[in-house]
């Protein structure tokens, strides 16, 4: 089922209104300090801020180069950064071999893995704790 619905296209457009709004000498108001401004500027001639659109600019002299392509590269490398594991696979390599660090080393955690081969999964606590932490996550989880 498509759910997706348009939520309160209500966009309030908050039409400031202007005293003396005749176009005389062709002049128009800044939107940001108010000032009186020729009407085909750009960019505020008091304030120095934008006051158009680029494209609908009669000017065309003030190009800025803003590139929007914004690509989330942070996204990608979060998501390559985290390895799914499989819950319950982890689970039970805990619950049979890790008192060995099987699931410490299916983690990745190799060094942990180690740890736990030479002392018995932690005489045993570590791999108790592991194994009931494991059962509260999510499947698949994340390392
Ligand atoms: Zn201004």
């Amino acid at each position: 089922m498509d759910t997706e619905q348009n939520v309160q296209q209500n966009q309030a457009a908050p039409q400031a209104p202007v005293a003396a709004a005749q176009p005389e000498a062709a002049q128009k108001f800044c939107k940001h300090c108010g000032g009186k401004i020729p009407a085909d500027a750009v960019v505020c001639t008091l304030c120095g801020r934008q006051v158009e659109e680029m494209g609908a600019a009669a000017t065309p002299n003030i190009v800025i180069n803003n590139s929007n392509q914004n690509v989330n590269t942070n996204t990608v490398n979060a998501y390559m950064q985290a390895k799914a594991r499989n819950k319950w696979v982890a689970v039970l390599l805990c619950f049979f071999l890790g008192g060995f660090g099987a699931h410490k080393f299916y983690e990745g955690k190799t060094g942990m893995g180690i740890l736990y081969l030479f002392t018995l999964g932690l005489c045993g606590i570590g791999v108790l704790i592991d194994f009931i932490s494991l059962l509260f996550k999510p499947n698949p989880y994340y390392v």
